[in-house]
């Protein structure tokens, strides 16, 4: 599934190299993504140029004069410039036509979306799917106090409620492994019971961790295609994650796993407490 940082490469280059180009259809393939693409998706772009590309959690938002595309990759999406002549292959199910060059979206399980919000209604933001999320975790109202402070006399476990996204978005099932580990926090410690202290470490641990996602897809950037292929997430050295039974990183112990609302978890019995 293509997390923050993947989306977050996909929209740089999306910014760079589709910026200023002029849209002249877009082409359907199927009627519904995880829903139905509204008409307007398909007709409002047409003629426009794309004014500039931006990231909310993981939608992208693609802004034209009369308002903004919504696209969300789901579990497996994809978007790569085609040329106008390449075959279709399984599960393409959308082009955004450009003057030069053609945007394809490939999206297997179909769980990705394809939404229009017009200009008129406000910022895309405000859209119903965005405006109850939890903060950008590289904006500046993503601190410690902020945790701290909507966490007390919570019960839930830290790392199910990173996964919820109701504070910080962005912090996915291998992302709230590692910040965890790094801020030497046990994964099941519950929200409430951890002190501001220990909260400035996880929220520095948070953006290190997606930060070097970030970078590391960068540096491996092709075109902006980030998430093509199976695995869909960067290659990055993980500490805990996926490494069961291995000895940790930095104490050598086990490295110990758990589930956790059906996610798996994994942590270090030594480093975290
Ligand atoms: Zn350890």
């Amino acid at each position: 599934m293509p997390e923050l940082p993947e989306v977050e490469v996909v929209r740089a280059g999306l910014a760079a190299t589709a910026t200023g180009r002029r849209v002249v259809r877009l082409v359907s393939r199927v009627p519904a993504l995880r829903w139905p693409i509204p008409p307007q998706a398909l007709e409002q772009p047409v003629g426009r140029v794309l004014l500039g590309v931006e990231r909310r959690s993981k939608y992208l938002l693609l802004s034209f004069e009369p308002g903004c595309l919504i696209v969300h990759l789901g579990m497996s999406g994809t978007l790569s410039w085609r040329s106008v002549d390449a075959p279709l292959r399984a599960h393409d199910h959308l082009d955004l036509v450009f003057e030069q060059g053609l945007l394809r979206l490939n999206d297997p399980r179909r769980f990705g979306a394809v939404l229009w919000h017009p200009a008129a209604a406000g910022a895309p933001q405000t859209h119903p799917l965005m405006a109850r999320l939890g903060v950008e975790p590289f904006s500046p109202e993503f601190t410690a106090e902020r945790m701290f402070e909507h966490t007390r006399g919570r019960t839930l476990s830290i790392k199910s409620l990173l996964l919820s996204g109701s504070v910080v978005v962005g912090v996915g099932n291998i992302y709230a492994s590692e910040s965890l580990f790094r801020a030497g926090i046990r994964p099941t410690t519950a929200a409430g019971r951890i002190g501001l202290a220990r909260y400035q470490r996880l929220a520095t641990a948070i953006r290190e961790t997606l930060s070097e996602a970030i970078a590391a897809g960068g540096s491996t950037l092709r075109d902006f295609v980030s998430s093509e292929g199976a695995s869909g997430y960067f290659q990055q050295t993980c500490f805990v994650y996926d490494r069961a039974g291995q000895p940790c990183r930095v104490c050598g112990q086990g490295v110990r796993s758990l589930r956790q609302q059906q996610r798996a978890t994994f942590w270090c019995s030594t480093c975290q407490t």
